[in-house]
């Protein structure tokens, strides 16, 4: 197997792992992250209506990538898809600061270790680009927001040369943030760039995160840069069961590039970039926003659908492949015989 994380400079940089040890990591990861997206306990689960008010689903999963039960649905109305019914927002507060990052803690990842961790993680080199023409051309240090930023570290590269605020709902994590560098996250503070890194698929009520998350930001230049496992990327066939292989707790909502732009036309913000898969970027743009939700919402539903079968088709197909290929090579060299 070939893992190719990036350095601090946004870098790939590639370790071969034996069969053996690729088999290792894997299945060590996956209890690993079984244990973090269990659905915990003493909590009331209850149906609440998607982001777009409608409450006209089709179920589409009863059990999720660990086989525990939890309902995904999609919305008829919008083509989003969620876990429902699920907790309460005021008990999801008690959940990401209490039983979430103890889970991690519990597995052994102090805060400096994630700190690291999510250095070597980071995509933020996939904008780097974009924010140094911003930079460029606002001709000051930019004022950035990492919301939901835990230690910070994701924004790292660009430290030197802007100011970055850290957002976190753990208290913990924010003064690790501070004593590395960053600056705490405060009210009425306006940014050139708000940026979300694989949170906001955990906000519960997500209509009222976003809204504050947005609020931050100069309507007038701001950005809003938004990282999410876009569904999108699974069309290829990256996950052998489609849908399934992605489902967990902690991530309540599940969008394509389209339904998320279909949701921030909600607030007036339309999409300016995105490379389909990982990241798109929006600003503040009430016209074009109001003519991107007319044009998408028209089929949304139907074209999801069919991605969803797309990405389960060519998953099963990829995955076929791939035991048949091992397969083969294990005959052949059988065949072979011991290499003397
Ligand atoms: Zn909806």
């Amino acid at each position: 197997m070939l893992y190719s994380p990036t350095d601090l400079r946004g870098n790939r940089f590639s370790v071969v792992l034996s069969p053996g040890w690729t088999r290792h990591y894997i299945t060590g990861l996956l209890d690993q992250m079984k244990v973090l997206h269990r659905p915990p306990e003493g909590f009331a689960y209850r149906s609440y209506p998607c982001w777009c008010n409608a409450r006209d689903d089709q179920p589409l999963l009863q059990k999720d990538r660990f086989d525990f039960w939890l309902d995904t649905v999609i919305c008829r109305s919008c083509g989003t898809i969620r876990l429902d019914p699920y907790i309460s927002a005021e008990d999801g507060v008690t959940y990401y600061t209490d039983v979430y990052p103890r889970a991690y803690f519990d597995q052994g990842q102090s805060l400096e270790d994630r700190y690291v961790a999510v250095q070597s993680a980071t995509r933020a080199h996939l904008f780097a680009e974009f924010l140094a023409e911003a930079r460029e051309k606002a001709g000051r240090p930019l004022r950035i927001v990492d919301y939901g930023g835990g230690t910070g570290g994701r924004l790292e590269m660009f430290k030197e040369d802007n100011e970055i605020f850290v957002y976190d709902l753990n208290p913990e994590r924010t003064r690790f943030a501070v004593e590395h560098g960053y600056r705490a996250f405060e009210a009425d503070l306006v940014v050139d760039v708000a940026y979300s890194c694989h949170t906001m698929e955990h906000w519960i009520d997500l209509t009222a995160t976003t809204r504050a998350f947005l609020a931050t930001l100069d309507r007038k230049n701001g950005i809003a840069i938004i990282e999410l496992p876009f569904l999108d990327r699974i069309v290829s066939g990256a996950r052998a069961r489609g849908l399934r292989d992605e489902v967990s707790f902690p991530h309540k909502w599940y969008f394509f590039v389209d339904s998320l732009r279909l949701f921030m036309a909600s607030f007036g913000f339309s999409c300016i970039a995105s490379n389909g898969s990982e990241f798109a970027i929006f600003r503040h743009d009430e016209r074009t926003a109001a003519l991107e939700a007319r044009s998408l919402s028209e089929e949304i539903l139907s074209r999801n659908i069919r991605k969803l079968r797309r990405a389960r088709r060519n998953g099963i197909l990829k995955s076929l492949v791939r035991q048949t290929a091992s397969l083969l090579s294990r005959l052949m060299s059988r065949a072979r015989g011991p290499a003397s």
